[in-house]
């Protein structure tokens, strides 16, 4: 088979990662990478880390508002796909790299394969809401992660094309998070200036659009961090750079690290290591359960429902009281209790290409 997969941001690099390995050793892999993340440690420094095949295309587009990105992407996704005919067009989450495929592959009637269907956070103002929604809707084979995203597609009437798979990210997690230690990493702070690691600590991410769009939400947030007994560690990602260095200014903070982003290696040993982790990334909040920490998202509405079960993820307002708040609520852990898979979904989802196109 000839699969086309489209990638164009941080945590879609990751879960290619673990596919990629597995597709490349049965079959043919057309690799676009759309460019929507494109600095050094928000792109290339994955593809070296968790040894991804270079692009076959990078079609480099970034930034622009949403509509402006994801015409550009179709545009030129189109143009791939006419030229490519893969069997399948693999994609990965929610982001507009990943609606801008499937648009283009559904009116050329190429058969889309989408991991992570079936996530919902039933708010249509979370913008990956809208792409993950469309996306199922044109996608002929949707692999779920856990079983709450096989109800959601039971309740939309896409159960017959759905599929339970598990987790690539757990898959990711288990693979690589031991390939670093502490000792083995150096943050590069924002200020030019190197840092390394305290042995306890808090780790801190924030960039999504619901939290990076005014200062207030992320004042609150360093008001609260800046309470902690323990130091707190945030690489910024790109889009909160500028707002995050000016604050840094404003609020005179001193118990707060603002580093460059971190590659996936790092980040998974400073998840394994954190006292607690504060984010409101789709993934932190996932790596923090199969780290066993205790996480805060902070966010109005609940990604992953598996990860709230024992307070073990817990929801909290860019207010700086509802955080401090949300961090003293104690978590249970049920060690049995794994709903994210059997670190093998990333075979599961070749298989499941491999068996429809086997029907054919
Ligand atoms: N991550 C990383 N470096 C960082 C921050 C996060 O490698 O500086 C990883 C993190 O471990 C997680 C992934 O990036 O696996 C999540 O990406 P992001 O938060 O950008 O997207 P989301 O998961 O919210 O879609």
């Amino acid at each position: 088979m000839k699969i086309l997969t489209v990638v164009g941001a941080r945590p879609q690099f990751i879960k290619a990662a673990v596919v990629s390995h597995v597709l490349r050793g049965r079959h043919q892999e057309v690799l676009v990478h759309t460019g929507q993340h494109f600095d050094y440690n928000m792109s290339q420094q994955f593809f070296d880390e968790l040894d991804i095949p270079a692009p076959d295309y990078n079609l480099g587009v970034s930034g622009g508002s949403h509509g402006e990105m994801t015409g550009r992407m179709l545009i030129e996704i189109e143009k791939v796909l006419t030229k490519e005919q893969p069997d399948w067009l693999l994609l990965y989450g929610d982001t507009n790299s990943t609606i801008a495929a499937a648009l283009a592959a559904a009116k050329l009637h190429i058969p889309i394969c989408h991991v992570e269907a079936g996530t919902r956070t039933h708010s249509r103002t979370n913008p990956e809401e809208i792409n993950r929604i469309c996306t199922d809707h044109v996608s002929a084979l949707l692999l779920a992660s856990t079983a709450s995203g096989m109800e959601e597609m039971k309740l939309e009437g896409l159960a017959d094309r759905a599929d339970l798979v598990g987790d690539p990210m757990y898959d990711a997690f288990l693979e690589y998070s031991g390939h670093k230690q502490l000792g083995d990493l150096t943050l590069q702070l924002l200020d030019g200036s190197t840092a390394t690691v305290p042995d306890r600590f808090v780790y801190l991410t924030c960039h999504r659009e619901e939290n990076t769009n005014r200062d207030e939400d992320l004042r609150e947030i360093f008001k609260a961090m800046e309470q902690l007994d323990y130091p707190v560690i945030y690489p910024v990602h790109p889009r909160n750079h500028d707002r995050a260095l000016r604050l840094q200014e404003e609020m005179k903070l001193n118990n707060i690290l603002l580093a460059q982003p971190v590659g996936y290696l790092e980040s998974a040993c400073l998840v394994k290591n954190a006292q607690l982790v504060v984010t409101d990334s789709g993934g932190l909040q996932r790596e923090a359960f199969f780290a066993k920490k205790k996480c805060v998202t902070l966010l109005n509405f609940v990604v992953w429902p598996e990860t709230m079960v024992g307070n073990r993820n817990v929801l909290a307002k860019p207010v700086a009281e509802d955080i401090l708040e949300k961090i003293a609520i104690p978590q249970e852990i049920d060690e049995s209790y794994q709903p994210f898979g059997d670190g093998h979904a990333a075979l599961k989802i070749v298989e499941a290409m491999e068996n429809v196109q086997g029907e054919k």
